[in-house]
């Protein structure tokens, strides 16, 4: 038996100011190929460690073309994009028995397609046409009709934030097997609803996803090979964004079709839990003031549309200029990403007292917005190499690097400053630049689900400050133009639509 394995992640913000070239993915340094990707991904917890080891446990031949995941950002390099098709339908090409691919489900490829995962499959399917192919995808996926019409099993994440990513693949891959020892008849069924769920409603320890991911649990329990409940991706102006599930049953079409109608169902009654309803800025800040008044620190300040695992710049200032213009005071900042002060404040050298302009380097166009830099002085109390390895429960025991980092300390607040975009999901953002992040009153994250395993614990609060970023739960802020319509919310329907 010969397997063909590979991995291509990206969740593409279509409002992203942030371009996405093959330097982008693994690591920031380009893709894993060939048996690199084999060596990089197996120790992970991710769908390709899955993939690989059932396929050893099998004892097949094992082809990876490449393990390839980005930043979620602006839309996909055209010429990298077909990179990846060239080299995935070039190893299939050659001859195998089936295709074990660990994507994400919303990438948005420049000048190419608004479907990349579609299109990717369907390549495929030209070369190989009766080749099974399993897929795994993120629960933020957004799913296609082309996406199910050429791929023969797919399952999806349950857990957000993500923790059973392995799991995911794990389930794709044995039905794969399953398929190949002639044990099961994989068939598919793909449906969605005009829903725009927030990111921010999507954690499925809480309702409504706990009810709509519990729907698709209840479905495989009732003898579904596989269900998959999709919240989304929803900052991409495509066809497809929004809520959709995909369901795969024994041989038996009609089950498929039914149990997929019913978990959609359960979305569509939870419509508007789906949807963020957020406060004034300095009504917010009002609130974490009075909070940390009353409790003592830390009290996080959830600069949740800057947030770059959702595609954001990582360098708006809004939140903390408002902060500090309400005298706030004692805040840990992080991080925020900003190469150019990086370089001046290394130069300046630690101990030196400097005035420079931080954060707002990227205009936002899709939003209307210029960069807006903060100008601050303060002294620079730390520079790293911005490496640390994850303690905390997400990711733990994972290298990141933030790149050169620097904390410019203004009296009021510590500032992180990054030359490499990093989402703040472990306390090494702060540890390892020498801030105690539970000495402090306030902490400014550029966070939207992931503060909540590592900085909730530690924290006596949490208030979310809404701001403008290209990663905002105000879908009011974009102007969508290929989105299907109606939809929800940003359409009317009457009660009794389905
Ligand atoms: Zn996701």
């Amino acid at each position: 038996m010969k397997l063909v394995i590979a991995q291509l992640q990206h969740e593409t913000n279509t409002f992203s100011p942030i371009a996405t070239p093959w330097e982008s993915f693994g690591g920031g340094n380009g893709p894993y190929l060939g048996r690199d990707a084999q060596a990089a991904m197996k120790p992970t917890r991710l769908p390709m460690a899955a993939f690989l080891h059932l396929a050893e446990q099998a004892g097949a031949e094992i082809v990876t073309p490449f393990a390839a995941w980005a930043n979620p950002s602006g839309p996909v390099d055209g010429a990298a994009y077909d990179r990846f098709c060239d080299l995935l339908c070039e190893a299939v090409a050659k001859g195998c028995d089936a295709v074990c691919l660990d994507l994400h489900g919303a990438m948005v490829v420049a000048d190419r397609t608004d479907d990349g995962e579609g299109t990717l499959l369907e390549k495929i399917r030209a070369v190989a046409p009766n080749t099974p192919i399993a897929v795994s995808l993120d629960l933020h996926a957004n799913v296609t009709d082309r996406m199910v019409r050429n791929s023969t099993i797919i399952a999806g994440y349950k857990t957000y934030p993500h923790v059973d990513q392995y799991e995911a693949g794990h389930l794709a891959g044995s039905i794969l097997l399953d398929t190949l020892a002639g044990k099961v008849k994989p068939v598919m069924a793909w449906g969605n609803r005009p829903l725009l769920a927030q990111t921010l409603k999507q954690n499925t320890g809480e309702s409504p996803n706990r009810e709509f991911v519990g729907a698709a649990r209840a479905e495989e329990r009732g003898g579904l090979l596989a269900a998959s409940a999709f919240g989304g991706f929803q900052q991409a102006d495509i066809h497809d964004a929004g809520i959709s599930v995909v369901t795969v049953a024994d041989g038996d079409v009609n089950h498929a079709q039914h149990s997929c109608e019913r978990i959609l169902d359960v979305a569509w009654q939870h419509k508007e839990d789906f949807i963020y309803r957020g406060e004034p800025l300095e009504q917010a800040l009002v609130r974490a003031r009075s909070l940390a008044d009353g409790n003592g620190g830390p009290i996080l300040l959830l600069d949740h549309a800057d947030n770059c695992a959702s595609g954001a710049n990582q360098d708006t200032m809004y939140v903390l200029r408002a902060a500090l213009a309400q005298g706030l005071t004692d805040i840990a900042v992080g991080p925020i990403r900003d190469p150019e002060a990086v370089e001046t404040m290394i130069a300046a050298g630690v101990g030196s007292r400097v005035t420079l302009d931080v954060g707002g380097k990227f205009d936002m166009p899709s939003i209307g917005r210029k960069g807006e830099p903060l100008r601050l002085t303060g002294i620079v109390r730390a520079i790293t190499d911005g490496e640390y390895t994850v303690a905390g429960p997400q990711f733990t025991g994972m290298r990141c690097y933030m790149g050169r980092t620097v904390v410019l300390d203004t009296g009021d607040a510590q500032i992180v400053v990054i030359e490499r975009n990093q989402e703040p999901w472990d306390l090494g953002v702060f540890t390892s630049v020498g801030i105690d992040p539970t000495q402090k009153r306030f902490l400014l994250l550029k966070s939207r689900m992931y503060f909540r395993p590592v900085f909730l614990p530690i924290a006596k609060g949490h208030v979310f400050c809404d701001a403008p970023g290209v990663g905002t739960s105000d879908w009011t802020a974009f102007e969508y133009k290929k989105l299907r319509r109606p939809i929800y919310p940003l359409d009317e329907f009457p009660a009794e639509h389905r």
